[in-house]
Order: structure tokens, then sequence, then C-alpha cells
């Protein structure tokens, strides 16, 4: 009985570990990496959005293991209302921008430290992040997620119906104000030609919906929530080009004056970007906005003409 009991007991703090993580959506993109919570200031109190919210990095440095540095003092900014895209090669280091500036982790102290707090920070760990002017390891974390709107790569529905999915951005809009959204996102006609229209179920046991089906969700919810900052992490190969550049036009849409980090895959997202940022190895290498890369003829101008070739041999198949 007795070695029964341990094993079950310990499967119940499991099950409450993930019941936990299921019951804030947002939390799936951390689900993914399994990183530790970072913890609150004592006395914390919560971030301030009213007049123009900025977003500004500062000579962040950052590793998820003391021993792999994966950003080495890095600055940008973001000026209140406008976008800022971020290109480069997988593994350079855009989603973990994402992961800072929404608080998964904390600049310069790996999870791993920042389980203990009273273990000094990484050896040359060092750097902020500013919303508004304020250090987000001094306000409170739920705060700052108030105030940010993240689309991820990939977008984990709840077992639930459609209309608690979007409805989870904010869950006192009405039924008109979640088919707004919809409508916003471009899925409302979807919706409303499913025999049970927003009463569906969509999830693992529900309706199979496609990734970007499921990334027009992700939008709508954000469209609901309306914080003043968005952060998108494009999906990849997921998407076929037109499907692609459907999104695109919507997640404009959306990013019309707010305050925005765009991860982006396709380099014809950024064209009108405030500024592009290349990565490569935790790396800003370039900046600029598209034509003054372009003029630049560096890397970025290499990614674009690449780019523009396999797009051409794509229409051409
Ligand atoms: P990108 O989004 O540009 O493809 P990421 O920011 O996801 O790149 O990853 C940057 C680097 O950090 C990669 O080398 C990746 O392997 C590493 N990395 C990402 N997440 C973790 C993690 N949770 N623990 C350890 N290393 C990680
Ligand atoms: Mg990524």
């Amino acid at each position: 009985m007795i070695q029964l009991y341990i094993p079950l007991n310990f499967l119940g703090v499991i099950y409450r570990e993930i019941k936990q993580n299921l019951i804030d959506l947002e939390k799936m993109f951390t689900l993914m990496d399994r990183e530790r919570e970072v913890a609150d200031a004592p006395g914390a109190e919560d971030l301030r959005t009213h007049g123009p919210v900025d977003v500004r990095f500062e000579h962040v440095d950052f590793a998820y293991e003391p021993a792999r540095p994966i950003l080495h003092d890095l600055s940008f900014s973001i000026p209140a209302g406008k976008t800022v895209a971020v290109v480069g090669p997988s593994g350079s280091g855009k989603s973990t921008l994402a992961r800072l500036l929404y608080r998964f982790y904390d600049v310069g102290v790996s999870p791993a430290q920042s389980a203990n707090t009273n273990a000094p920070a990484q050896p040359g760990g060092h750097g902020r992040i500013l919303i508004a002017g304020q250090d987000i390891r001094g306000v409170t974390q739920s705060s700052v997620r108030r105030a940010i709107g993240i689309v991820p790569q990939d977008t984990v529905l709840f077992n639930d119906t459609i209309a608690y999915n979007i409805r989870y951005g904010r869950p006192e809009a009405t039924d008109a104000q979640v088919e707004q959204a919809a409508r916003a996102a471009h899925i409302h006609e979807l919706i409303a030609s499913l025999p049970k229209g927003y009463a569906s179920m969509v999830g693992e046991r529900g309706l199979k919906l496609s990734g970007g089906e499921k990334q027009r969700v992700a939008i709508a919810r954000t469209l609901l929530k309306d914080p003043p900052i968005l952060i998108f992490d494009e999906a990849t190969s997921a998407l076929d080009s037109r499907n692609e550049r459907d999104i695109q036009a919507e997640i404009q849409n959306a990013a019309r004056g707010k305050t925005t980090l765009v991860i982006a895959h396709r380099l014809s997202t950024v064209v009108d970007a405030h500024q592009i940022l290349v990565m490569e190895h935790g790396q800003i290498i370039e900046r600029g906005t598209h034509m003054e890369l372009l003029l630049a003829r560096g890397r970025y101008a290499d990614m674009w003409a690449l780019q523009q070739n396999a797009e051409r041999s794509e229409e051409n198949l």
C-alpha cells in the first residue's frame, strides 16, 4: 500500500502542475520549453501602461545554461506604436527575444539560477528590458503579460468551444465582440460554416484545425485582448505561401498603432517595418529599414535575393 501511495501522490503533483499550466494558454508557449517561472520581486507593483508604451532592450545578455551564452549585448528599441521585425537563421535567438519580453526568463540569469534566488547572476550576464520606461524585472509578471498579446509559432487550442478559445483573450467579451474579432482574423466564415458554429469543439478531441486556422484563432484572441504590445512568432513550413500572405495581411492589420515585435520567416512581411534586425548567433549583425538594408548589400540583401528567387520558382511550378 505504501509503495502504491507514493507514486500516486507524485502523479497527483504532476497532474496539478499540468492542469495549472493548462489554465493559462499563453503558458503553452512556455510549456514547450519547460522552464521555471521567474519570481516577482517582493512588493513589486504592476506595470504602468497609460501613455505611449515603448519597448527597449538595453545591452541584453542571456543564457539558458551558463555554459552556453545565447544573446550577447543586444540593444534595440521599438517606439510606441511601431513595428520592429527580426529575421535570421533558425537558432539565431529570435524566439528567445520574444520569451524574454514576455518574461518567461529574466535577462542574464539562467533558469537554474533563478530557481535559487540567492544565486548570483551568471558571469557577464547583464542588461535590462524596459516597457514604458520600467524594468520588467521590477514589476509583476502578470501585469507584463496583460500588456502583451502573443501569437506563438505553434498555437495550442483548449479542448473547448471555438468561442471559448477566442474569448480567452478577454473573458468578459460579448458574443458580438468575439464574432467581430473572428471576422477581423478571417476565421468567421469557416466557423459560421460549421454545424455548431461558435459552439463547435476544437482541440485534441474536437475539430482539427490546420496550422493556419489555429493561428487565426490566436490572432482573433489577441485582437480581442487588445493589449498595447504584440508579439508575432510567424509560423514556418506549416503554411503554404498564399496562406502565409493572408495571415501577414491580418498581422499588419492587428499591428496598426501597437508596439509590435514580429519574428518573420518570409521577408515580404518585414518590408514595411519601422526597423528590421538581422540576427545571427545571438547578435544583431545588421539593422535598418528594408531599403537601407538592400542598399547596404549585406546579409539581408542576400537573403532577400534568395527568397525572391525561391518564390519565383515556386510560382513557376
Ligand atoms: P530561433 O527562434 O532564432 O530559431 P531560439 O531563440 O529558439 O532561435 O533559440 C536560440 C538558441 O537557444 C538555439 O541554439 C536553441 O537551441 C537554444 N535554446 C532555445 N530554447 C532553449 C532552452 N529552453 N534551453 C536551452 N537552449 C535553448
Ligand atoms: Mg523561433
